[in-house]
């Protein structure tokens, strides 16, 4: 049997409702399954990020016009600018890599159902990055614990996240 690794860290990670979801009315809808999972929700908001915001966000973090070239980054920059988002911050152990099983992987065509991507999005990768647009799969979620780390700073100040125990935590100390 393969020996299962595992950090036991509880972390912290950014999910952003992009504009599609916030558009379509299925934001709360999105949020439960991160609710229904048990993830502990510390800092929310609704924002209309600017391009800077935006170029920080995935390209000085996430590289993406090294990954994918200038034109899908401005494509995608676009796409996010095409309404205002929600950015959330959720923490659970292991969350960084929960809620990208939540989400699915970036190509709708090729998310599971189950997933947020797989259930609710359809539009393929390689179509959208024929057209040089940004991608419309619904949630941005942080790759790992230096993104997330970077993300949280640049999207949240410190004293828009809150510490608090839940439900299950406060009854069992
Ligand atoms: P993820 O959001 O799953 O972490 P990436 O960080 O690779 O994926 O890409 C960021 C976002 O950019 C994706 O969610 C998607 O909206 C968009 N995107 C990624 N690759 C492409 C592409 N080749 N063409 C157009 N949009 C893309």
């Amino acid at each position: 049997m393969a020996e299962e690794t595992y950090t036991g860290k509880v972390e912290r990670t950014l999910v952003v409702f992009k504009p599609d979801s916030v558009q379509r009315g299925i934001v709360g809808e999105l949020m439960s399954r991160f609710e229904r999972v048990g993830l502990k929700i510390n800092g929310i908001k609704m924002t209309s990020p600017d391009r800077d915001h935006l170029y920080h966000h995935y390209e000085v973090i996430s590289k993406m016009a090294s990954r994918w070239g200038e034109k899908a980054l401005d494509g995608l920059v676009s796409y996010m600018m095409e309404g205002p988002v929600i950015a959330m911050v959720l923490e659970g152990v292991e969350a960084i890599e929960v809620v990208r099983k939540v989400v699915g992987p970036t190509d709708p065509k090729k998310a599971d159902m189950g997933t947020i991507r797989g259930d609710y999005s359809h539009v393929a990768l390689g179509y959208m990055h024929a057209r040089k647009v940004g991608l419309p799969n619904l949630i941005h979620a942080s790759g790992n614990t230096s993104e997330a780390e970077q993300e949280i700073n640049h999207w949240f100040r410190p004293d828009e996240l809150y510490d608090y125990p839940v439900l299950a935590e406060k009854y069992s100390r």
